[in-house]
């Protein structure tokens, strides 16, 4: 963070100052980790209170606390009403006075992907600020913010949603100067009641855009029209698989290891520009993913050529389409991270893309809401339909997968016993994806097949 003292924390939080004055550089708000030199702040959530951690956080180095009830410590302290508000002031403020571009990045899958392939292209321009890991909630978009200084001149900040107003509190205080909304699916439908709510609580990211603002817009998807209609004063630039757009993509070709090698176009006024890509990541969605992140990119001046070796020098991230060598020699193909529906189908479309007998092994996908047991039908009749040979299922939801997909489905009551039976039959010829929702842990299932180093 930008060198900032209590006092002018406190005036900006609306808070008054306990103690001595003194400069701090971090913010901190786990008091299992170092502390050294930093505020910390006490959240309060459901399940924790912070405040009865701050002799932890001093222990851990902490130099200042701030709370919401004053406590007992030799350090000084920022008393403010509620600490989680003025984490999101003291964000704004740091974000208005280091003044980078900014890029909010949104949508129901591939968000982190596309970050990756945003920060990859913009680190051969400048030095750029990235959301870690899926630190993209409302304690998260603040905490990435908090690390800037005054060397960053972009930060890429994914945002992602459980409730209606979640994005439009984190576009409030990161501000972007360029929005997207990757995509729409029925994930993480429990808190918003349709997909129409999923969509209208991501078109917050778009709102929060100034008339300076650019929308990147996705046109294969179903809102698409939709928001180009509503958001009529920022700039609008358009990406598309199948359609007329600013860039789009043609060629597209599945190498033998799952990645996706392609031509990238970029349409100006009276101008074309094509380049070849080939991608580190597998699978076709991340076509759709690397146009959303050339586009963004192009905003900010920088070249086609820039952005080929960006996008190619980005790497896998772990759990995502990970292709490993399994017992017997097998393909095992680990996208264990998480799943929703558009993922998942992304995932069996790489799966059969690939030579041989497809096995998929597959988890129940989570917080999908009231038409859960018609997602995981889906999924079976997709899976059929796409010709994967084999489906071994462990979970309560994915009997409905099963039961769709009809022979050659095996359910099981727990991982043991699926992993013994995935043992007994295994092969060099076969390829395996292995797939479910975080809380599904289905990366069990992936160390107890691969091959032992
Ligand atoms: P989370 O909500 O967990 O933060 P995310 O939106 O950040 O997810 P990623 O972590 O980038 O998404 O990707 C998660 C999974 O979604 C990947 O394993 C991949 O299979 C799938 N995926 C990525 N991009 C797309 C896309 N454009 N369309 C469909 N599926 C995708
Ligand atoms: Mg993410």
């Amino acid at each position: 963070m930008i060198p900032l003292t209590l006092s002018a924390i406190a005036d900006f939080c609306a808070g008054q100052l306990i103690g001595n004055d003194l400069t701090v550089e971090r913010v901190m708000t786990d008091s299992r980790e170092d502390c050294t030199g930093s505020l910390f702040v006490a959240l309060v959530g459901d399940r924790f209170d912070a405040h009865e951690f701050i002799n932890t956080a001093k222990n851990q180095g902490a130099s200042a606390l701030m709370v919401s009830r004053q406590v007992e410590s030799e350090l000084p302290q920022i008393l403010v009403k509620d600490t989680q508000k003025a984490l999101g002031q003291l964000a704004r403020f740091v974000r208005q006075e280091v003044n980078p571009k900014v890029i909010g990045i949104t949508g129901s899958a591939g968000k982190t992907t596309v970050k990756e392939l945003v920060a990859s292209i913009l680190r051969l321009k400048g030095n750029v600020l990235a959301t870690q890991g899926n630190f993209n909630n409302h304690i998260g978009v603040p905490l990435t913010l908090l690390q800037l200084t005054q060397d960053h001149d972009y930060a890429v900040i994914e945002m992602g949603a459980n409730h209606k107003g979640e994005i439009a509190y984190c576009a409030s205080i990161a501000k972007p100067d360029v929005s997207v909304i990757n995509n729409v699916e029925p994930a993480h439908i429990e808190g918003f009641g349709s997909i129409e709510g999923v969509a209208e609580a991501k078109s917050e990211i778009y709102q929060a855009l100034g008339q300076d603002g650019t929308a990147i817009i996705n046109l294969d998807c179903d809102f698409a029209s939709q928001w180009q209609e509503e958001f009529i004063d920022c700039h609008k630039v358009t990406v598309s698989r199948h359609n007329d757009a600013h860039f789009s993509a043609n060629n597209v070709h599945l190498n033998s290891e799952g990645s996706v090698t392609f031509d990238l176009t970029k349409r100006s006024i009276g101008s074309k520009d094509t380049v070849t890509v080939s991608l580190q990541l597998a699978g076709e969605h991340n076509v759709s993913n690397a146009l959303v992140a050339a586009a963004i990119c192009s905003q900010f001046d920088v070249d086609l050529e820039l952005i080929k070796q960006g996008l190619e020098t980005a790497g896998e991230v772990k759990g995502r389409l990970n292709h490993l060598r399994g017992l017997e020699g097998c393909l095992l193909i680990d996208d264990t991270y998480n799943a929703s529906v558009g993922a998942v189908k992304a995932a069996i479309d790489v799966l059969t893309g690939h030579q041989g007998e497809h096995i998929f092994v597959f988890g129940d996908m989570k917080e999908l809401g009231k038409d859960s047991a018609q997602y995981h039908k889906d999924i079976g009749l997709y899976a059929k339909d796409k010709g994967v040979e084999k489906l071994y299922v462990v979970g309560e939801d994915v009997k409905h997968t099963i039961k769709a997909f009809g022979e050659n489905g095996k359910w099981f009551a727990d991982k043991v016993a699926l992993i013994d039976a995935i043992k007994e039959q295994i092969t060099s010829q076969q390829i395996i994806l292995i797939k479910g929702s975080r809380s599904a842990r289905m990366e069990q299932v992936v160390q107890a097949l691969i091959e032992p180093q």
